[in-house]
């Protein structure tokens, strides 16, 4: 069976505290042997970290401040995410970025909060999670000119060809979400079947953005697998064959060790 990784999984987040260890269990069961888990702010990073220690190997953190959250990074909360980052469980600043759709924070403070965790990321020599929404060019233009030397994925990419080149100019994979099986995505869909195979990965965000058929639902990362069955149908490659293409780059971006062999 395909050992699906899935890049963006909130599973740390209120909306799985009552069935949190099922739906994990339910993802490994189905094929998803890995995911990883952004924080939004310090309190769901190290959330993320606390599950990550009760699942080694096959749950791992992310840390990072979302463009949602941005006022909430003081001086102390990024010296607390620098504490946080420094844990093995560990494998990128994330989420991090730009959102210009909802505005929850202000642009510029979105903009300071980001090139600080740039910073961070470069610092700790970790791979960063971008969220970029309806803030393309401003996000291109920071990473040309605050991001030098980093690498890392743009998460749940949503965009023309052009958009994907800019992200795969800079070095940096393109991972897709549920968005990219809705019917009227195609556009999309196509974007994800032109991108080279090894700068692709796969994510839920759950428990956001649930893919078809289960649109309106709860996501959970064993989901996973209709995104990336979805993407191999689109690409005309066989299905596990784009899940193990998606799980050794995944595994390549964050560094992930070596599966367990008894899995
Ligand atoms: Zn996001
Ligand atoms: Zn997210």
């Amino acid at each position: 069976m395909a050992a699906l990784v899935d890049s963006h999984a909130h599973v740390q987040m209120r909306q799985f505290n009552a069935d949190r260890d099922q739906v994990i269990a339910a993802a490994f069961a189905d094929g998803v042997a890995r995911m990883v888990a952004p924080g939004t702010d310090v309190p769901t990073s190290r959330l993320a970290i606390e599950l990550a220690e009760r699942y080694p190997g096959r749950v791992f953190a992310a840390v990072g401040t979302h463009p949602h959250d941005a006022t909430t990074l003081t001086d102390a909360a990024l010296a607390e995410q620098r504490e946080l980052a420094r844990s093995p469980h560990v494998v990128a600043i994330g989420e991090i970025g730009l959102d210009y759709y909802r505005n929850l924070s202000p642009r510029e403070t979105q903009r300071e909060a980001l090139t600080r965790q740039f910073a961070l990321a470069r610092e700790l020599d970790l791979p960063v999670i971008l969220h970029n929404r309806e803030s393309h060019a401003d996000m291109i233009a920071l990473l040309r000119s605050e991001g030098q030397g980093l690498r890392g994925v743009f998460h749940c990419f949503i965009g023309d060809q052009a958009m994907a080149r800019d992200a795969l100019d800079l070095g940096f994979y393109l991972s897709f979400a549920g968005p990219v099986t809705f019917p009227k995505n195609a556009e999309l869909a196509a974007v994800a079947a032109w991108a080279p195979l090894d700068r692709v990965l796969v994510e839920t965000d759950c428990p956001y953005l649930t893919p078809a058929p289960f649109r309106g639902r709860r996501n959970e990362p064993r989901y996973v697998a209709l995104t990336a069955r979805h993407i191999a149908e689109v690409r005309g490659l066989p299905f596990d064959q784009f899940a193990e293409a998606t799980a050794q780059n995944a595994a390549t971006l964050f560094r992930l060790p070596s599966l367990p062999e008894n899995l």
